[in-house]
């Protein structure tokens, strides 16, 4: 029985990971559910799964988890905070860590897994974009194992050798990130102009949260995941390439030395690499489709557009750069993002934004984490000075 952790329970990630759990109640308990606005669904997924801890945002929110709980027979404790956060991912009868809070909130409490020494299956890809040096020293310290969720560097994970951590640049020549293009693949730079908030979290082939969806109409989600891939896979980064394929079936490839090429297929469907994760290095039933590869018909593949989709470039600029950059680049996007979707800021102006913030933020060495978040609040606070100046024009 493997007793799980889901930090961001109420989010697109955290519903798949307990819809897959759902299916396999003999080998999966869930210990500890967080959640951040959502209470009543909170409240539900408790019910259900009753898990010995829920973790919610503040004491208001504890209080009405509490109420909401009560008189159902259940043992739930309920905490609230980063500290209750910490105590989820870390408890010692936790021993998986589906790490699935979207953005930089997700970074305190998984590297705290990392150094209790979980299982951490990785979706909260900002944690590692943000800090990777000092969060994979923490991996490796402290053994940590790290699945990764993206089904892209699942894919490449299921792809590469059982010993990839051993030789690996000998032996690969690239490594393929599949990018579908998001909604926006074919639209003109006028048409990219006028893009709302609501057309852009309507991603044609996953329904995901909504700064997600967002990165991934810009193409910056993909940028995080060349950084990402960058740290999981210890590949240098012009090793590391995009192709757009707009059917989201092949989700990643390796490209070999010597011309082969191995990649993983499967319906646009989470579950299946949350599934993958979960049961390590066995196999078990995710509940998605099956891939019907003659209805399919056709794959398709073209080069990423950098004139109307600059965030890829900016964020290999930033893995060049090295050192902080990655953080400035994530926090710059997280505010670009956010005041987007609150209608402060056009689609477009997001690049610019993240590129004033990395070319006026100074790369500097992070010792430790504090070093990380000092960093990222700097980063904030110029972002919307810039966001507020795109605004006005
Ligand atoms: P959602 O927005 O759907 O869910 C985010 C989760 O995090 C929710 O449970 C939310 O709580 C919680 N949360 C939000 N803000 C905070 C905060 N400040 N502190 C604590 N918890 C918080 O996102 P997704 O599930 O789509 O994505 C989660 C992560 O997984 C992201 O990093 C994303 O990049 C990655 N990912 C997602 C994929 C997908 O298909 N969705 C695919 C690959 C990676 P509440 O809802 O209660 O407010």
């Amino acid at each position: 029985m493997r007793h799980i952790t889901i930090l961001g329970a109420t989010g697109s990630i955290g519903t798949n990971t307990l819809d897959v759990i759902k299916q396999h109640p003999e080998s999966y308990t869930v210990f500890a559910l967080t959640a951040y606005s959502q209470m009543e669904r909170l409240i539900a997924c408790c019910r259900y799964y009753h898990p010995s801890l829920a973790v919610v945002a503040n004491a208001k929110q504890a209080e009405e988890v509490s109420r909401g709980l009560k008189g159902k027979m259940l043992k739930t404790e309920v905490l609230y905070g980063e500290q209750g956060l910490i105590a989820a991912a870390t408890d010692a009868r936790v021993d998986t860590v589906m790490a699935a809070i979207v953005g930089a909130a997700g970074l305190k409490p998984t590297l705290a897994a990392a150094r209790a020494g979980k299982r951490i299956l990785l979706a909260n890809k900002e944690a590692l974009v943000m800090s990777g040096q000092i969060f994979m020293d923490a991996v490796h310290q402290y053994r940590s194992e790290l699945l990764p969720i993206d089904s892209e560097h699942n894919a490449v994970f299921q792809s590469l050798p059982m010993d990839y951590d051993r030789n690996l640049a000998d032996r690969v020549r690239r490594i393929l990130l599949t990018a579908s293009g998001g909604p926006f693949l074919n639209h003109t730079e006028t048409m990219l102009a006028q893009v709302t908030p609501e057309a852009a979290i309507r991603h044609p082939n996953w329904v995901m949260g909504k700064k997600i969806s967002v990165d991934s109409a810009s193409l910056m989600n993909k940028g995080l995941e060349v950084i990402e891939a960058y740290w999981l896979f210890g590949v240098p980064a012009n090793k590391i390439e995009v192709v757009v394929h707009p059917q989201s079936v092949i989700h990643s490839l390796v490209e070999y030395i010597d011309g082969s090429v191995i990649a993983q297929l499967g319906s646009p469907d989470m579950r299946i690499p949350i599934a993958h994760a979960l049961a390590y290095p066995k196999r078990m039933t995710s509940g998605a489709n099956f891939l019907d590869l003659i209805r399919q018909g056709s794959l398709t593949f073209t080069q990423p557009d950098s004139t109307r989709f600059p965030c890829l470039d900016l964020a290999y600029r930033a893995l060049d750069a090295g050192a902080s950059a990655p953080t400035v680049l994530n926090a710059a996007n997280e505010e670009a993002v956010a005041a987007f979707l609150g209608n402060r800021l056009r689609f477009m102006s997001i690049s610019n934004v993240i590129e004033e913030a990395l070319e006026t933020v100074a790369v500097t060495q992070a010792k430790n984490i504090e070093d990380i978040l000092e960093i990222d609040a700097m980063t904030r606070r110029i972002a919307n000075r810039f966001i507020n100046q795109e605004t006005i024009h």
